[in-house]
């Protein structure tokens, strides 16, 4: 990992860079493919090693995109992945990971995650994961979109192992998380991923980071990326299938916000002042 990079340690020990890399809509076409690939490994290039994707991504073509950025430099890279709701039982997850396997061309899988709460039974769910940590195919599990509550049966059924991280919606937009979710899982020492660091875009171009981006010579994007990084215990995947705008994003981890910048911030996205349900997208 590069030192600029802060870092967020998981519940085993190991650290990883709290800022990675999204793949949401990578694989989808054919032309785009090769750009897609040069952008993760731009981000390689950086020290951004943690791959987000998910057997859901274009139906598997996000992994293979994956799988094709990593090739030579596997050891570089912390592997995300997720397996559906509706593949979730015991011999469906195992079944998915091996399927997630063969399309990242790899082995093994660092991080995997149900991506989100369906009709399976959690323990099923959980079986199957430690089934594949014991086989060495997975290093740990977590979940996604999983709110306290959520997270609390899931402890209560896992018990005594634990997930390894929560990967939910997060950012200056949707903050909901931090009236309640974001600290009890800092309590717990589960890193959150917040998926969605720009709000699949929408964030670029707000006038308030424009302008607190103008002070530190920065675009709104990486203010936005440099607010989630002021949280402990939290990873940031944008996702972005140009190289140069990887190294833009990369370099939000310069910044550093102010009080006053954090003031300005608050003021024009308040933080919540009651519970709401997580939001999904
Ligand atoms: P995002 O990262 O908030 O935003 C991605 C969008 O922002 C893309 O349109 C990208 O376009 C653009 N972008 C990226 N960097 C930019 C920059 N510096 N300047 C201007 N535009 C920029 O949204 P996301 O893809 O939804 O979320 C990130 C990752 O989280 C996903 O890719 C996925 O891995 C994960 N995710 C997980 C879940 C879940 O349920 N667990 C749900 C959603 C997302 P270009 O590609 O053209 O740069």
């Amino acid at each position: 990992m590069k030192a600029e990079l802060p870092a967020v340690t998981l519940p085993g020990g190991r650290q990883v860079p709290a800022l990675g890399l999204g793949t949401w809509h990578m694989g989808e076409s054919r032309v785009s493919a090769s750009a897609e690939t040069a952008s993760l490994r731009a981000g390689l290039d950086l020290g951004m090693t943690v791959i987000d994707t998910a057997e859901m991504y274009a139906d598997g073509g996000a992994e293979m995109v994956v799988g094709e950025a990593i090739r030579g430099r596997r050891e570089e890279v912390f592997l995300v992945s997720k397996v559906l709701p509706y593949n979730a039982s015991r011999a469906g997850t195992m079944a998915a990971c091996e399927a997630s396997l063969k399309r990242l061309r790899t082995d093994h899988i660092e991080l995997y995650l149900l991506h989100w709460r369906g009709n399976h039974p959690l323990a099923g769910t959980v079986e199957a994961f430690e089934a594949l940590k014991a086989q060495g195919k997975i290093g740990a599990w977590g979940v996604s979109n999983f709110d306290e509550s959520d997270m609390k049966e899931l402890f209560s059924v896992a018990e005594p192992v634990r997930p390894a991280a929560n990967q939910v919606l997060y950012n200056l937009a949707r903050r909901g998380i931090e009236f309640d979710l974001l600290r009890w899982s800092q309590m717990q020492g589960v890193p959150i991923m917040a998926y969605s660091p720009l709000d699949e875009g929408r964030l670029v171009g707000h006038p308030v980071l424009e302008e607190i981006g103008h002070i530190h010579d920065a675009s709104s994007a990486q203010v936005a990326l440099a607010f989630l990084l002021t949280k402990a215990g939290v990873i940031a995947i944008p996702k972005s299938g140009s190289p140069e705008r990887v190294r833009e994003n990369f370099r939000a981890s310069e910044i550093r916000l102010s009080s006053e910048d954090l003031r300005l911030l608050d003021e024009a996205f308040p933080p919540p002042s009651r519970k709401r349900p997580l939001e999904m997208i």
